[in-house]
């Protein structure tokens, strides 16, 4: 109640549906293939080579899968060492860490919250096999200097794109930098099944092994396209491929990727143009995107001047039916993180970010009015 007036709650996201999601599935059913790799996984498969311009892409059941996957195809065995920042979801590590992999973590940059390439090359040791990026928010790290140290050192670059995709760094698409990089499809992504996830291929001598290893282990996809008379077991694998049904929801919103993005346009900018002189006399910092980044407009965040604040103005929202929510809590102080010897790694950016970042509303369908009354309230929080 706020005046009197029953407000309704505005959550901080919520599913949104394009509109041919259901007439997709009913169609992959009537197809009679909803298992894997069906008429609508390769639909999906082809806009997202077409797109992006990679050499191979593969849907799978999430993003954390095609993290697997990429520490397997990479051959991550017990002692090798992979950097990721330590401002990142569980699975950017966990994923490697299955295989053996010690966590190496490092610290981000003040502007993009993305992992600071200046503190990479002092990192990497003749252990490192990996350094794993994490697009944060769908603004592209430092690629140029990323792959530059990588290549001189011969580490290969799995680019975590769950926020990034159909983001550009210096007019490249991120997801094509790396020899490997992974899609989240899960609700709370710019495109979603529910919970889905894609890797993308860009070495050419990856593609047949990926196949392997998301097949069981087995050469079921060249016996299918005919180039091996039967299947079998050839490599060592898991089952990562996503039904047909789903991906038959995720081309429903494929389809419509432009709709989709002019939609995240809109309240990204709304949220910009309706709290920047606000920000400004508060001391609270919005995104920074780098004039030679083009952002997917994944979220919209704060950052407020401190852990105390933060908490407050979360309580403040929420009193008026708004969820806000903060984000990641740092990985190399985690319970397994330091488990793992991750609190011997000095983040200090990442400890603050991480007390002072909050996120606003933010979906496809957010109404205009709702908007609105987030801004309207942030505007009269006096900290
Ligand atoms: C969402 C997310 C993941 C995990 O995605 P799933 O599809 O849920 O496995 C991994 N990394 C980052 C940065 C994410 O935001």
């Amino acid at each position: 109640m706020r005046g009197g007036v029953y407000v309704e709650k505005i959550p901080f996201n919520r599913a949104c549906f394009e509109g041919k999601e259901l007439a997709y599935i009913a169609e992959a059913i009537s197809n009679g293939h909803i298992s894997g790799d069906g008429p609508f996984t390769k639909k999906c498969h082809s806009f997202l080579k077409e797109k992006l311009g990679c050499e191979a892409v593969l849907l799978t059941t999430s993003c954390t899968h095609a993290l697997e996957m990429s520490a397997l195809l990479l051959g991550i065995k017990e002692g090798d060492e992979v950097i990721v920042p330590s401002f990142t979801f569980v699975s950017t590590i966990n994923a490697f860490v299955l295989r053996g992999a010690k966590p190496v973590f490092i610290d981000i940059r003040e502007d993009t919250l993305n992992l600071d390439e200046s503190l990479l090359e002092a990192l990497i040791t003749p252990r490192t096999k990996a350094i794993v990026p994490v697009h944060y928010a769908g603004v592209g790290c430092e690629m140029d200097a990323i792959m530059d140290i990588a290549d001189r050192h011969n580490v290969a670059v799995v680019e975590d794109n769950a926020h990034g995709l159909f983001g550009k760094y210096k007019g490249q698409e991120l997801g094509t930098f790396g020899c490997l990089a992974t899609q989240s499809f899960h609700e709370t992504k710019n495109f979603t099944c529910g919970e889905g996830g894609a890797l993308l291929i860009n070495a050419p001598k990856l593609v047949e092994r990926a196949e392997i290893i998301r097949e069981k282990g087995t050469n079921r996809s060249r016996f299918f396209r005919g180039q091996v008379d039967k299947y079998t077991w050839v490599d060592v694998g898991s089952s990562y491929l996503s039904s047909d049904v789903l991906a038959a929801f995720l081309y429903a919103q494929f389809e419509v990727s432009e709709a989709i993005q002019a939609k995240r346009k809109r309240v990204w900018t709304r949220y910009y143009e309706g709290l920047v002189d606000w920000a400004d006399q508060s001391g609270i910092r919005l995104p920074i995107v780098p004039n030679d980044c083009v952002q997917p407009y994944h979220m919209f965040y704060l950052l407020m001047p401190s852990l105390d604040v933060r908490q407050k103005f979360i309580q403040y929202l929420a009193s008026h039916n708004i969820q806000s929510v903060f984000h990641y809590l740092p990985l190399h102080l985690s319970d397994q993180g330091r488990e793992l010897g991750g609190d011997k790694f000095q983040c200090p950016v990442t400890d603050r970010v991480s007390d002072q970042l909050v996120r606003l509303p933010f979906y496809n369908d957010l109404p205009i009015d709702d908007q609105n009354r987030v801004i309207e309230c942030i505007r009269s929080f006096d900290g």
